[in-house]
Formats: C-alpha cells, structure tokens, sequence
C-alpha cells in the first residue's frame, strides 16, 4: 500500500535546507507602527472581525466560528503541508500565515543558533519531570524565537534494544519514567504557546528498516509498556500534536492504523488533538487509509494544489466520510488556535537569554551517572590536584553541528542534531578552569596501537587523569543517518579499556567520562577504572558541567534510565534471535522468504519485513530479572558524593512515605524509587498472563547535609494490573503486594506490604 520510495524520500527531504520563515522573521523585525506581529489581516474583507479572530474566546468557540466557514479546497488545504521542509497553513482569504515546523527534541533546529542542551537521554537520567518542564520551556522560548509553532518533539519510544539507533533521543527502557519525563517536557513547551508532538506512535523503536517494519506484537505488550508513554503523557500534559511513525503495527501503517489512533489514542484517552504524520509516512496513495485511519495532517507536501483535488475527490466518491474529513480539519484548526496562528505574535524570546546556558549546564550536572566511584576517586580535590591529564577519543570532540541547516545534520544525529553557538568539551572546559595546567596527548597512536610506555609517563607526571571515552553519533544515530541504521554491538570502538588499565596503574587518580546516548558494554573498561561517570551528550555546555562535577561544585544525581549488560546476550531480545530483532522478510505467499536480505542495513529495506516482540513485557531490567541476568550496572543505579539513609518507610493511604536523610558531608539528591511486587502466588502463572515487578513511583529529593525530608510516593489502580489478552479488558490483581523502596531497581532499602483489595479492578480502566 505505502509507496516505500515516497517514504524513503522523506529522509531526503530531511536533508534539504531547512529556512527560516521568512514571513515570521520579517513579523520579529517590525518595528514601531509596524501592524501587530503574527496578525495577518484575512484577505477576504468580509471575514474582518469574524469572532474566529478574536484571542478572548476559547479555542472551541473559535474552532466552531471558523469551521463553517471555510471552502471545501480550504479544508482539504488543512489536511497537509504547503511546501518547504515543514511548512504548513498560509491561507490568506482566512488571515492564516505560514506556521512553520521544526525538529529539535535537545535544541530547535533553525538556520539560527539555538540552546544545544544535553540529549533527551540526560533528561530522562534525571529523574526530574520539573527540570524537564524548564528544559521543554527552553525549547518552546527557541522555538518562539527562531520562526517556529510547533517542535517536533519529545520522542518516547522506548530502548527495546540496546542497538537503536535514536535512543539517544528517547527517554529510556521504562514506560512510567519516559512518560513522566516526557510529560514535564512537553508542559513546558507548550506553557510558551508552542505545540509539541509527540512522536513516534508507536513501537519505531528500532531504526533498521523503519519505513518496511511491522511490528508483530499482542495487546499487553503494546498496551502496557510501548503505548504508555503516550498515554501517560497525554493525561498528563494533553501534547497539542502527535506523530504516527513510519512503521507499520500488525501489518497496519502508523499513519493508517484505526486501532491505534482511533480506538487507543482518540477514544480510550480522548486525545483531542492533531495527528501528523511522520516525514513521507502518508504517501499519494494513502490518503483515505491516512485519514479514515485517524491521521489528520499529511507531512510534508510539496504539490498542494493536486492535492486539495485528490483529497476532495475522496469525499465525492464516499471513500472517506464528510464527518471523518472535517474532523480531521477540526482538530487541524485547533492546533492552529492553540498556538495562536491568528494572533499577535507577543514578545520575541532572546535565544542567548543569560538563563538558558545555565541551564544547558544544569541539566548535563543533573543527568550524569556516576557509575563507580571506588575509594572516593571523585571528586578531585581542587587545593591539591593543578596538573590534569586529559585525553580519549571524546575529550576534546564536538557532539553538535557547527553551522545550521542540515549539511551537517547525518554526522550529527539526524533530526536530533542540535546547532548551537558553541560546545565547550570536556578539555576546554578543564583548561578554563586550570589553565595551562592541563596537558592532553593523542590516546593512541595509528589505529588501535598504544603508546603504552608514553602513556603512562604523562599518567605519572599528572596529578590525575580523566580519560573521556564512549562512543558518538557515527552509532547513535537516526536511520537515514549513517551507514546502518541502528548500532551493530555494544563494545567500546578501540582499545580504551586497556588504555585505562594502564593509565590507573600509573596514576589510581583516574577518573573516566563516559559519552554516549545507549548501553554500551563497559566490562573491562569498569573493572580497569576506580571512577566512571556516564554523561551522555551533554549539550554545549557539557564540558563545563562534567568539570562541575569532578571538582565536585555539585554532586552527580543521575540515575540510569536503561539497564547495562554486559553482552548483547543478556537482553533477552537478542537471544530470541533475527525474528525478535532486526525482523524477518515475508514472501508474497505470506510465509517468511527462504533468503533474508541483511535487514540492519537500511532504514528502508524493502518487502514485508516483520519484527516479532516475542520477548513481551520482558524489556530491560523486568527482562534482567525474569531470565536472573546480574547486569553490570542496574536501572535506576547511580552514585552521589553524599549518602542517603531511609527510615520509616510505610502505607499511608494510596501512598508509600518514607523519610530519607542526607548522612554524608556534601549537598546532594537521591531518587527514591518504588517497585511494585505482585503477590508470591501469581509467579506459578505463565510470564506472559502474570504481573511483573516494575517502576510505580519515584521522586527526587535534594537534601543538605543532615537534612531529612518525608518522600510521599503514590499508586495508582492501574499499577496493579495487567492487560488480559484473551479477556481484552485490565485484569486488576488483588492481594497482598509488596513495595520496594529502592535506591535502583537492585537496591531495596525498604519494603512496605500493600494488600490490594478487588475495588480497584473498577479503578484500572
Ligand atoms: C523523523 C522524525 C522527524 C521528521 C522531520 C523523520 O525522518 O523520523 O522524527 O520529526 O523526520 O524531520
């Protein structure tokens, strides 16, 4: 059905120049007696002081004044996008400009420099949904500032496996810490009057052969782990757009498929939003299948006017309905309200506004992992350590783009590539603080050789060393962004394992930075290191902020949002073998073709490729857990310079309190999690009919030395129940529970019995 070459088009489209608006831009530069910004009077006079125009009433009252009105080409003209890269609107009978979309879930992607802040990986490490709503309102300010409405952005797909090529981007291996995040995110975007869109809806969580996929995968596994996300960030924060994927689901395009947008989406959770379809994912002959399936807005286009005709013809000829075509410009319409199309722009945001560096270094300090940190390697101690050894592959390496538009957009991500004014590295960042101090040498010499001998001299002539290692973004990378979509292993390129070995054995005051948007193995290289400090792509001014944190100006409070393992074996979706990922090819007579072309090459291998979640609910530490897989460093682990105590924890109504102490001499902020356990009799049930052990709750609490504070961690009906497949209807389990308190998913400091009685089974719904 999809024209595969119209999809994989998309991505070429993603590559052409992406322009600021001219039309916005020129709106900033009026100046005084200028008419108001962002007005534009409707052309047709007899449309002047229509109520739609009036900002005082409420989007529905305007919705409902403007519908009617509009010509059936006007209608079919909201129904797609109007040239350009992401280009949308600009009808002017009705006095709608040009609204201009733009990628950028960890910095708008402009001609103009904008805020690179740490990758949306860091965000989720932080376990901060209200860091997360400054972070979104950063980006809404960008936005605003450069010409933009709507930010096509934040992504919540999940780390299914750890190869996936954007799971730099998203938020992590749990449903309820993505959604949460997420949820804090797109509240601040969207408190600025800019619309997000959340994407991609839903199980695009592999880039290999995206634009082929289907995903083959039951109700519960769907329902209550890749949809939740989305469901948690729709009642939580009601994103104003969202964005069906490329992939298919059971055999269904994103863009086509009823099930998802219709019944799960629009009707279960009442989204009243706009649905937009991912770049190409609606093609020329999908259009009553995009729309009859509950997508609203095909992106992007480039030939409106045969379309307005196309779309047209398809209610003449009854393939989609009058009501389901003006739903669709409905929910168009009120995206258009909600981000005021119609009305005076406001103030201007300054991009460079003194706040937002800050915060770019905030949230990189907030979201590292420190991993290890034996015999308090960390923090260094600034009155006595002047000389620093710094060097590894990412020390002094750039993770953003260095000039706009999208020439440099494959080397750095894909459509998460940010492009700021600058990005202090690491190097940079410890030479500001220390001078000439600092010494830095290549790490190795032509390919994998190291200079042992030479190494360890500079090791021993330093006071300490930090070693910057990791992977970049020729691994975590978008589809269409380099040579394989996703990653091919886990393993560390080059021999820095062994570079850190020797470099302790010189100098035990080692510290390694770990760069980096997915699991890697880091086995070896953990065992070399006495400190190891994960710190993401940490935005522009990630340098700075992992400086901060080795000299100990502020105490690393990230936890990790995914599981490392040790090999890829360990996640038991790679042991399932190619059926479970990257998928299999379907011949025409439907059964799987004897030659299977090498799927993981491209994000648009062609046939029927399926993807079988045969591994259901047992995605990342529930899988670790199921199979009693020890993983190197476990979900929710991360190390402070302080230590925390918990005391007294206990039921309190619906809510699990606890008090937790600051025990150690430094500031500091723990996050304490919850984990729910379903009661000892369901663990003889098979594992596909049964609840599992899983993330409830968690907050984070910053603490000062001494100080203690009572944690409130609430539970919900929904966290005891699990979707029944062949009842299809929430199954609510009631009995006696247990709730872990935890410091990670491994490390239980307090479990508090909770009995479940049968009135839930009401609640879950
Ligand atoms: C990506 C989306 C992105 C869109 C527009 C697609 O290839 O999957 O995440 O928003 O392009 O750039």
């Amino acid at each position: 059905m999809m024209n595969r070459l119209l999809a994989s088009a998309a991505f070429l489209a993603a590559l052409s120049p992406v322009t600021v608006p001219l039309t916005l831009a020129q709106q900033f530069a009026g100046g005084a007696g200028a008419a108001p910004a962002g007005v534009k009077a409707p052309a047709d006079p007899a449309l002047r002081g229509a109520p739609y125009l009036d900002a005082r009433l409420s989007v529905e009252a305007r919705v409902d004044d403007l519908l009617p009105r509009l010509t059936p080409r006007e209608k079919a003209k909201l129904l797609h996008g109007v040239g350009g890269f992401a280009d949308y609107g600009d009808i002017a009978r009705i006095g709608l400009p040009r609204v201009v979309m733009t990628d950028g879930p960890q910095g708008v992607r402009s001609e103009l420099p904008t805020t690179a802040l740490p990758a949306a990986i860091t965000l989720a490490a932080s376990w901060d949904p209200a860091l997360a709503e400054q972070y979104g309102a950063l980006l809404g300010r960008d936005a605003k500032a450069t010409g933009h409405r709507i930010l096509l952005a934040p992504g919540v797909n999940l780390a299914r496996t750890p190869l996936g090529g954007r799971n730099f981007e998203y938020f992590g291996e749990d449903p309820l810490l993505s959604g949460e995040i997420a949820a804090g995110y797109v509240r601040g975007v969207q408190s600025e009057g800019v619309a997000a869109c959340l994407k991609h809806l839903v199980m695009n969580d592999q880039e290999a052969a995206r634009l082929a996929l289907s995903v083959e995968a039951d109700e519960r596994t769907l329902r209550e782990f890749y949809l939740r996300p989305f469901e948690i960030v729709i009642r939580g924060a009601n994103p104003w757009a969202l964005m069906p994927a490329y992939n298919r689901v059971r055999g269904t395009y994103a863009v086509a498929n009823a099930h998802l947008n219709r019944t799960l989406v629009r009707e279960s959770l009442g989204y009243d939003g706009a649905l937009i379809s991912d770049w190409g994912a609606w093609d020329d002959g999908s259009d009553a299948a995009a729309l009859n399936g509950g997508t609203t807005l095909r992106m992007p286009d480039d030939d409106a006017d045969e379309r307005d005709g196309a779309l047209l013809a398809l209610v003449a000829k009854g393939e989609v309905g009058q009501d389901v075509f003006d739903d669709a410009v409905r929910r168009n319409l009120r995206l258009l309200f909600r981000v005021g199309a119609f009305d005076p722009l406001g103030p201007v945001p300054e991009r460079f506004a003194p706040g937002n560096a800050a915060l770019a270094r905030r949230v990189a300090a907030e979201g590292a992992v420190l991993l290890k940190n034996d015999a308090a390697t960390l923090p260094f101690d600034a009155a006595h350590i002047r000389r620093v050894l710094v060097l590894g592959p990412n020390a002094d390496r750039r993770f953003t783009m260095s000039h706009g538009g999208s020439q440099e957009l494959l080397k750095f991500g894909g459509s998460g590539a940010t492009f700021p004014a600058y990005e202090i590295t690491v190097a940079s960042a410890l030479r500001e603080r220390l001078g000439a101090a600092v010494g830095g040498m290549p790490w190795r010499l032509d390919g994998d050789r190291l200079d042992r001998a030479g190494l360890q001299a500079a090791a021993r002539a330093a006071d300490a060393v930090v070693f910057v290692g990791g992977i970049d973004h020729s691994q975590d990378h978008e589809g269409n962004s380099g040579e394989r979509p996703d990653k091919t292993g886990l393993a560390l390129p080059g021999p820095q394992a062994e570079a850190v070995a020797l470099l302790v054995k010189a100098n035990p005051r080692t510290a390694v930075v770990l760069i980096g948007g997915s699991p890697m193995a880091l086995g070896a290289l953990a065992d070399a290191a006495p400190a190891l400090l994960l710190a993401w792509y940490p935005g522009q001014e990630g340098g700075r902020a992992i400086a901060d944190l080795l000299f100990g100006d502020a105490s690393p409070s990230g936890r990790l949002p995914f599981t490392l393992g040790r090999t890829l074996a360990d996640w038991r979706v790679h042991r399932l073998g190619v059926r479970a990922y990257p998928g299999i090819t379907y011949a025409d007579d439907g059964r799987p073709a004897a030659l299977q072309p090498d799927l993981a090459r491209s994000q648009a291998s062609k046939g029927d490729v399926r993807v079988f979640y045969e591994e259901g609910p047992a995605i990342g530490y529930r899988g670790f857990e199921l199979d009693g897989i020890a993983p190197d460093f476990a979900f929710g682990h991360g190390l402070s310079y302080t230590t925390f105590a918990y005391s007294d924890a206990k039921r309190t109504g619906d809510a699990v309190t606890v008090a937790v102490k600051n025990t150690g001499r430094r500031a500091g902020a723990e996050v304490v999690q919850l984990y729910a356990v379903p009661p000892r009799a369901t663990t003889k049930l098979p594992e596909a009919d049964r609840p599992l052990r899983g993330l409830v709750a968690f907050a984070k609490v910053a603490l000062a030395p001494g100080e203690s504070r009572t944690v409130t961690l609430p539970v919900a009906a929904r966290d005891f129940a699990t979707w029944d497949n062949a009842a299809a209807r929430w199954h609510s389990w009631s009995g006696e529970w247990t709730l872990d308190v935890a410091s990670s998913s491994r490390d239980v400091r307090a479990r508090v019995p909770f009995r479940v009685g049968n009135s839930v089974e009401r609640q879950a719904r």
